[in-house]
């Protein structure tokens, strides 16, 4: 049986002065999926994650929030329901780790502001979760990139969004974080349904966790589909222009790419 579409796009186009950044994108996000929207630099990986989570107006054609134009909603329910990990996050005031955590708490609490003991349990657990606990009281601005990244998505996550987005999120990470917390999302995934849409330019990764891919080339989806469709030798050179080789593992399902050197 088919998923629910959560999000659905209609003809999205967005233009930075008279530049189009997105055109005529229309896509059904499904619940519970795993998307990984890959392609080049510049491509409109950025620019689609931003629109479809409502940081971003489109220039013309729409956003549906379960079957509701995104723009209706309120910002605090938006809150409740998208979470966002940004591709360049700084916090620049020295908040602590604890502090930040706590502010993704801020869409569910009641009129006084008050964190419940069910709030920082989530808090702490989100913290535990993404490695960050020993800095709880330590300031943000004083952490490596890698671990101020770790305490961003712990305060996504926080949120206990229905979906998560992720623009490069993993991008300052060694590759044991990236591996651990791509595999953190992925249980979130599997097991309480939150929907994933990450921007990922390491396609390994992408084979690694996404099921459902949106390939995206000069603002346009060049292609989408699930991976046995998509995730292929032709698709990437036609996209990447580079020659790979992708193994399907027989057990786990995930796919494995190797980059062959060029043939000529
Ligand atoms: P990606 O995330 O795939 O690298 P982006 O969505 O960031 O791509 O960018 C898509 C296109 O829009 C690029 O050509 C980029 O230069 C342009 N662009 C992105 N952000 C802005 C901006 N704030 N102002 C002007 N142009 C932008
Ligand atoms: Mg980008």
């Amino acid at each position: 049986m088919e998923k629910t579409v959560l999000i659905k796009t209609d003809n999205l186009t967005l233009c930075y002065g008279k530049h189009p950044a997105l055109q005529t994108v229309s896509l059904d996000i499904r619940e519970g999926g795993f998307y990984g929207v890959l392609g080049p630099n510049g491509s409109g990986k950025t620019t689609l994650i931003n629109v479809m989570c409502g940081v971003l107006k489109p220039s013309a054609g729409r956003v549906f929030w379960q079957g509701r134009e995104l723009r209706f909603y309120r910002r605090r329910h938006i809150a409740r329901s998208f979470a966002v990990v940004p591709q360049d996050c700084s916090i620049n005031f020295p908040f602590t780790v604890l502090e930040v955590v706590m502010m993704g708490r801020k869409p569910h609490l009641g009129r006084l502001g008050r964190l419940t003991d069910e709030d920082l349990g989530i808090v702490y657990s989100c913290m535990e979760h993404c490695g960050v606990l020993d800095y709880a009281e330590k300031a943000v601005t004083s952490l490596s990139g890698g671990e101020r990244q770790r305490v961003i998505l712990a305060r996504a996550l926080a949120q206990t969004p229905q979906v998560l987005f992720l623009d490069e999120a993993t991008s300052n990470l060694d590759i044991s974080h990236k591996i651990d917390l791509l595999k953190l999302i992925k249980r979130l995934n599997t097991r309480q349904g939150v929907t994933v849409i990450a921007a990922l330019h390491d396609l390994n990764l992408a084979g690694m966790f996404c099921d459902y891919f949106i390939y995206m080339e000069k603002g346009q989806v060049a292609c989408e589909g699930p991976g046995d469709l998509v995730f292929n030798e032709k698709v990437i050179k036609q996209i990447f222009n580079v020659q790979v080789e992708i193994d399907k593992h027989p057990v786990t399902g995930r796919y494995h790419l190797t980059l062959l050197p060029d043939s000529g």
